[in-house]
């Protein structure tokens, strides 16, 4: 009985190595727990795209002590301009760089994907007591005794105190705790493509993040890699065949290209100068409507395990770095009066609602990005009207 010991650590077991997992390693092995995190790939590879970071996310990465390494890494734009992508028309602009600072305390950060998840494993492989293990699948638990099992593909069965399920949008650790089903398919397809600046026309290259809107398509770009690279993700209505799993599928430029037939001059020459792009199907869930299905017992669901989202507020990883830096508070406090469950049930709680409102927010955002007719006309008239008001989510970016 795991409860009753007077155990000088917590152990906590962690399903899944993206950025969710490895932040909630660093938050537990930063509370003084013994971690050992389970990857079903064989190494910790992240796909080649980029990643928006907000100031709420920037600011616990910086009470992590990880801005310096941030610096080296990430890109600072200065603002964000929203665009008509038929007229080429500014809409509105966001400014961030000093003013981010300023407002929220941490500027806006925009990175390459694998770096970002190469900044988590390198702290996290600073510290004792954490135990990466890659080429391990994760198949299920068992709570019993005051304790947690589980078991890997392999047939080696781990136990410890808390499970933290961070397996991903697919996650099989949530369908046994909630029974819930796969996740929804959005209708929505996302193109990107990461590509040196340097490969641009100079007149393409970029170092503010651009939102295009138009309709039944939206069009996001920004710098990564100190600037040096360009990310791009544009944003389509409709269907693909085949393994929704295997979420990233080779894309037809053609068909991209077509889509945006009508866009403004500027956007169809960014989008014909990419090479190669990669094709993914959006699915989400709905917002989630309590703390229940966050936590059971010893198990806590985080990131896009606990709550997938559509990325248009750019806040997926995000709020599992959220969620990490909240796990990492509880597990500090697990002791002879405060047990795993209430303290993951304290996790939950104060996580849901934030989840929840910033789901919400990105299938809105969704709508109002693809608007078309009338209503996109009303859409771009508040923004030139309100601009900043609008795009400004103080909610947000003062972190939870
Ligand atoms: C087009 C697009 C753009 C986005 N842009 C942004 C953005 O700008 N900003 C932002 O914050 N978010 C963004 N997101 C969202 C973000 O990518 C996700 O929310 C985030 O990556 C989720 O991280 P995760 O660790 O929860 O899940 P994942 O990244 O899916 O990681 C899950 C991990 O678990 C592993 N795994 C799965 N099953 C098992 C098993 N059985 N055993 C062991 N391991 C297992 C997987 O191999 C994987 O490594 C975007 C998403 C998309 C699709």
């Amino acid at each position: 009985m795991r409860q009753n010991q007077p155990a000088m650590h917590t152990d906590v077991l962690i399903a899944g190595g993206g950025i969710g997992g490895l932040a909630a390693g660093l938050a537990c092995a930063r509370a003084g727990c013994h971690v050992r995190l389970y990857e079903r790939a064989e190494a910790f590879a992240e796909v080649g795209a980029g990643i928006q970071l907000g100031p709420n996310v920037v600011r616990v990465l910086q009470g992590w002590g990880l801005e310096p390494a941030l610096r080296q890494v990430a890109a600072f734009p200065a603002r964000l301009q929203v665009r008509h992508a038929l007229s080429g028309a500014e809409l509105g602009v966001l400014p961030l760089g000093s003013t981010s600072v300023q407002r929220y305390g941490a500027p806006y950060a925009t990175v390459h994907r694998a770096d970002l998840q190469q900044l988590l494993l390198n702290a996290l492989q600073q510290r004792d007591a954490v135990w990466l293990h890659t080429g391990r699948t994760v198949q299920r638990y068992v709570e019993s005794h005051g304790a947690i099992g589980l078991s890997l593909e392999d047939g080696l069965d781990v136990e410890g105190d808390v499970l933290i399920a961070a397996d991903g949008l697919w996650s099989p650790l949530r369908q046994q705790l909630l029974g819930d089903g796969p996740p929804r398919v959005t209708g929505h397809l996302a193109y990107r493509a990461l590509l040196p600046q340097a490969s641009l026309p100079a007149a393409l290259r970029c170092q503010q993040v651009t939102v295009w809107l138009g309709p039944k398509l939206h069009v996001v770009q920004y710098p990564v890699r100190g600037g040096e690279w360009l990310n791009i993700v544009a944003i389509v209505q409709g269907h693909v065949h085949g393994g929704l799993e295997d979420w990233d599928h080779a894309a037809h430029a053609a068909d991209l290209q077509a889509a945006l037939v009508h866009s403004c001059a500027p956007l169809r020459e960014l989008i014909a100068a990419v090479p190669a792009w990669r094709l993914w199907v959006l699915c989400d869930r709905a917002p989630l409507s309590g703390a229940d299905p966050m936590a059971r017992g010893r198990v806590a669901l985080l990131g896009d395990a606990a709550h997938p989202m559509r990325p248009y507020l750019a806040q997926g990883a995000g709020m599992a770095i959220e969620d990490a830096a909240e796990l990492g508070r509880q597990v500090a406090l697990v002791d002879g009066v405060l047990d795993v469950p209430t303290l993951l049930r304290r996790y939950a709680l104060n996580r849901w609602q934030r989840n929840a409102r910033v789901q919400a927010r990105a299938m809105r955002n969704g709508e109002i990005f693809h608007l078309q007719g009338p209503m996109a006309w009303a859409r771009d008239r508040a923004l030139r009207l309100l601009g900043e008001r609008l795009l400004d989510l103080p909610w947000l970016y003062r972190g939870a």
